[in-house]
């Protein structure tokens, strides 16, 4: 049987879904699962495009993906699918991103960052940590190890067009293009990390810096894109980069439905840079000569990650799960799913 690395070698892009668990909440109203994933088995799937059955409005609707994970898959499983083959890249001066894609309460932040809901946060589980640590299990192998690659980690998040670094108490920072086309985040704090216990305190800071001063867990936080980075070089210079993104959540009608301009606003950008990631994820996906990185300000600082020869991207879609969370429209209703 072909290895996890094979399955996603031959495809520069991998699509997955992930269905999380009914939460507390959900279960006291009983409300309705809506989402079959067939095969239970994730791991005895050599057949990419799995069959996901999506009910939405009480219509069927099926959907294929590279790997679909049903609420019993750990993060550490979903990993091993979707970032783990391209912790690879990055040592192969590669470029590697992962996103997390769905709407507010779906589970990107579990996925990406691990738990941060109780009172015990535990970002070891997350992606971010999983992936960190898979890169300093490499760099002890003999063929890299005399490469002499430093690994430095950053934390940022993109707000309404704006960009804050969450390793330096959310400073604004400005994005440039330089006349080689190559985009810089001015100022932004590369931290010089040696094991993954300094990435675990980064996401620690980064994540309390991200989620601080606001009124409800999910207000601020589901409104940005939050980007990690693990960056590897060699004598100063780039040698591969690996971003973990948790988008902005993807609600439908966040632009028309809710009240106030602000929340109008904000939707507006979150639509017009999730259209801008799927155009120039397309291109990547068809080799196309142009990349429109610069219709969003997530494309933009992402842009060497889209143009590179080697680049890889993983996407992992998360997906409310209940009948009451898809016909919700955002704002209230999103709200309420969240709070458990
Ligand atoms: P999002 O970031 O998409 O808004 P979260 O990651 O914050 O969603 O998840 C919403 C809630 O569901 C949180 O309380 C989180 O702990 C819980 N949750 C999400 N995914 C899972 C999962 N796979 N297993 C258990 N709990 C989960
Ligand atoms: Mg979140």
């Amino acid at each position: 049987p072909l290895s996890t690395t094979d399955l996603i070698e031959e495809h520069r892009i991998c699509v997955c879904v992930r269905k999380r668990p009914l939460n507390k909440k959900e279960l006291t109203i009983r409300d309705l699962d809506v989402i079959t994933i067939p095969s239970k088995d994730v791991v005895m799937v050599h057949e990419p495009k799995q069959k996901v059955d999506l009910t939405r409005y009480l219509e069927n609707q099926t959907f294929r993906f590279d790997y679909a994970f049903d609420d019993s898959t750990t993060n550490e499983m979903v990993y091993r699918f979707t970032a783990r083959p391209l912790v690879e890249t990055i040592f192969e001066r590669g470029m590697a991103t992962c996103f997390a894609y769905g709407q507010t309460g779906s589970g990107k932040t579990h996925t990406m960052g691990g738990d941060f809901s109780g009172k015990n946060q535990d970002c070891s589980k997350g992606i971010y940590a999983l992936a960190a640590r898979d890169v300093f299990v490499m760099l002890k192998k003999p063929c890299h190890k005399k490469l002499d690659l430093q690994v430095y980690a950053t934390f940022f998040e993109i707000y309404s067009g704006k960009v804050f670094d969450l390793l330096n108490g959310k400073a604004k920072l400005r994005v440039l293009e330089d006349g080689k086309q190559q985009v810089q985040v001015v100022g932004l704090h590369e931290r010089d990390v040696k094991c993954t216990e300094d990435v675990l305190k980064l996401i620690e800071v980064g994540n309390s810096c991200r989620t601080s001063g606001q009124t409800s867990a999910n207000a601020h936080s589901s409104r940005s894109h939050a980007v990690f980075q693990i960056i590897l070089r060699r004598k100063g210079k780039m040698h591969g980069k690996f971003s973990l993104i948790d988008l902005a959540g993807n609600e439908r009608g966040a632009d028309t439905s809710s009240a106030d301009r602000q929340t109008r606003l904000e939707g507006a950008e979150i639509n017009k840079s999730l259209l801008a990631l799927k155009e120039c994820i397309r291109a990547l996906g068809r080799n196309k000569p142009h990349t429109p990185f610069r219709a969003s300000k997530l494309t933009q600082v992402l842009r060497d990650s889209f143009i590179g020869e080697n680049s890889r991207t993983c996407m992992v879609s998360s997906s409310l799960v209940t009948a009451r969370g898809h016909q919700s429209i955002p704002s209230r209703s999103v709200k309420e799913l969240t709070v458990d």
